[in-house]
């Protein structure tokens, strides 16, 4: 490939706000990711994290606060992974995150990394002004009928519980909605 061509390419699956992969990019390449996986019989955990209140952080602060918090929000998801997990921006305050060779405690471990790190931001802006987000998680050896879709779709799912049950706190995938840490 061309260097333009390249950088095309890299143009496209990069969400400018943040540097993050975008969704384009989460379906093309989480595919491919989830299939190594599969093919090596490793855990693969997704989370799927929201910030708690984002629209009344807009309302309050304004618009361009608003995305300094959706930045500082990537940059704390980044820190808190290794460099070959994978990181989205799945859409305005919503972000998908594929872990690795990483069980259901490693997905815990690290989103309670992430929620500690947000206790601790401080904003020059607005000093005291703190936010906290809601994780879901699933995690699983993906069988051949496992699609990215799935791991999508049940981090979601565990991501609508922990909304249910109050927002800032850590929910697993179950069918029934009531596995919480
Ligand atoms: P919940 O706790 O249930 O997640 O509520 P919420 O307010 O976070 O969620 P809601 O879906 O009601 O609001 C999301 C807001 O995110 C609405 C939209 O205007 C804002 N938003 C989406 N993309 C951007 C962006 O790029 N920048 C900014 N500043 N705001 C954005
Ligand atoms: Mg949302
Ligand atoms: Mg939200």
């Amino acid at each position: 490939m061309s260097e333009t061509l390249l950088e095309a390419e890299k143009h496209a699956s990069t969400d400018a706000l943040t540097g993050l992969q975008n969704r384009r990019s989460l379906l093309k390449n989480g595919r491919h990711f989830l299939n190594k996986h599969r093919r090596r019989k490793e855990h693969l955990t997704a989370l799927f994290l929201d910030i708690d209140y984002f629209k009344a952080i807009n309302d309050t602060y304004g618009h361009p606060f608003g995305d300094e918090v959706l930045r500082r929000f990537a940059d704390v998801i980044r820190s808190s992974i290794r460099p070959s997990d994978f990181c989205s921006r799945y859409g305005g305050e919503e972000f998908l995150v594929l872990l690795g060779q990483a069980d259901a405690a490693a997905g815990e471990e690290i989103s309670k990394r992430i929620m500690e790190k947000l206790c601790h931001l401080r904003f020059e802006e607005n000093k005291c002004f703190s936010f906290t987000t809601s994780i879901g998680v699933f995690s699983a050896i993906p069988t051949e009928e496992d699609t990215l879709e799935d791991f999508i779709e049940r981090s979601d799912h565990a991501l609508y519980c922990a909304k249910h049950k109050g927002r800032n706190r850590i929910c697993f995938y179950s069918p029934d909605c009531s596995t919480e840490t």
